[in-house]
């Protein structure tokens, strides 16, 4: 679901690999600010991940669609929309160190410079996790 690959920096020319999407586990976000990556595992999410899992008309994916059914059926709380997820997952992440927040939205920035615009390296492995 996710999947990375090497960019060139069109400030800097700095090479560095950018992470996109999340995976069976996981989700990725971005600082708004610097673009830092941060990772947010479902297993710490735990009752917003429920929650969540529960307003699903189907399984998040093939591969947890039996974990997923088993929440669905045994999870006591209210179940939520994307919308309301994002925001929780969101909160919980918190503010990077920079002060900027961890969002889905928010796009990776060249680890040397900061700047967001590159372009895909044409040599690097391009390479799907998850
Ligand atoms: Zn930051
Ligand atoms: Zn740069």
């Amino acid at each position: 679901m996710g999947n990375s690959y090497g960019a060139i920096c069109r400030k800097c020319g700095g090479r560095f690999e950018v992470r996109e999407g999340g995976g069976f586990a996981f989700h990725l976000l971005h600082c708004t600010k610097c673009g830092e990556e941060k990772t947010v595992r479902f297993d710490e999410l735990g009752e917003i991940h429920a929650a969540y899992l529960k307003g699903l008309q189907g399984p998040y994916a093939v591969a947890t669609s039996e974990h997923d059914a088993d929440v669905r059926n045994t999870f006591p709380g209210e179940a939520i929309g994307e919308k309301e997820y994002h925001k929780q997952v969101e909160a919980f992440a918190g503010n990077c160190q920079c002060s900027g927040r961890y969002t889905f939205r928010a796009k990776p920035a060249c680890p040397g410079c900061g700047a967001k615009a590159f372009d895909k390296d044409p040599d690097a492995n391009h390479r799907c996790y998850d």
